[in-house]
């Protein structure tokens, strides 16, 4: 159903949470997202402006949003846009949309005691975020991003400029294939991790995303094993290996790693107390 009978912010606001609240479990956040990137105004607007009338474009615009949201098309994809680590990535189907479960992959990196001028390596780089992130605040670091879609490499390299972060070295690369011979101080991964029997990938954004993005063979570890496996040839002594897993995946992942002669070997949580990363520092 289309609105047309009203028109001002606090209106068709109601009017979106009440079209949205069947179809989307963040029904509020999603209407103020979507009607804040129609306006192009800070949140602060509609509070402090709800009777203040929509014009006939921004109305056109929220409506066909709303109308998109309904259908399940994620937000992120609707706006173009996700907010990871307070920086602003452009998103689109060719990849996964940032997480904010992420950011405590993103935190423990750069809780590391790694050297100024650190090599680190982001496998499947996707948007970009892991590695933008790290970038914008370890400016020195030498940070490089890999993704094996050429659709997510442009996007990244779109990402790298409108963050302003040319430092970093965006390449297309079947996970190490473009980094044969070189060494890296860090290695950090949000690889596809989901099986692709999981019933969870019928539900919500996921739908929207590719599977090239989400799931990986051996319910879901194989990509997780592959890059464990080969990280070791490309860590200096001392380095780590850093990697974000499903949240009950931390068991076999850390087995996996000790077996393959990492040590202090531990899994950190994300900020909704589950199992998200593992780390394994290389000594051998
Ligand atoms: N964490 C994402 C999810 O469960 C999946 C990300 C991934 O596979 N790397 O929706």
């Amino acid at each position: 159903m289309t609105k047309s009978s009203y028109s001002t912010i606090a209106e068709v606001l109601q009017w979106a949470y009440s079209q949205l609240a069947s179809s989307s479990d963040t029904a509020h956040v999603d209407a103020e997202v979507l009607l804040l990137h129609c306006l192009n105004k800070p949140k602060s607007f509609i509070y402090t402006w709800p009777e203040k009338a929509l014009s006939v474009q921004q109305f056109r615009a929220f409506n066909n949003m709303v109308l998109k949201r309904q259908q399940g098309v994620p937000v992120a994809h609707i706006i173009g846009e996700r907010e990871f680590w307070s920086l602003p990535f452009i998103v689109n189907e060719s990849t996964l949309i940032p997480r904010p479960d992420t950011e405590i992959l993103v935190e423990t990196a750069l809780n590391l005691t790694l050297s100024p001028h650190a090599k680190v390596l982001d496998l499947g780089t996707g948007t970009g975020a892991i590695a933008l992130s790290l970038a914008s605040e370890r400016p020195d670091w030498k940070v490089t991003a890999i993704d094996k879609v050429d659709e997510a490499v442009e996007l990244a390299k779109a990402n790298r400029q409108n963050l302003n972060l040319p430092q970093v070295e965006i390449l297309q690369s079947d996970w190490f294939s473009a980094v044969k011979d070189r060494d890296f101080d860090l290695i950090v991964s949000n690889p596809p991790y989901i099986d692709a029997e999981d019933e969870h990938l019928n539900l919500g954004d996921v739908r929207f995303e590719p599977q090239s993005a989400l799931t990986a063979g051996e319910h879901g570890y194989a990509d997780l094993f592959h890059i464990a496996e080969h990280a070791r040839e490309h860590l200096v002594h001392g380095g780590y290996l850093l990697l974000e897993h499903g949240f009950e995946q931390a068991i076999k992942v850390r087995e996996k790693l000790i077996e393959l002669g990492y040590q202090q070997v531990a899994t950190v949580r994300d900020f909704g107390s589950n199992d998200r990363c593992t780390l394994g520092h290389w000594l051998s």
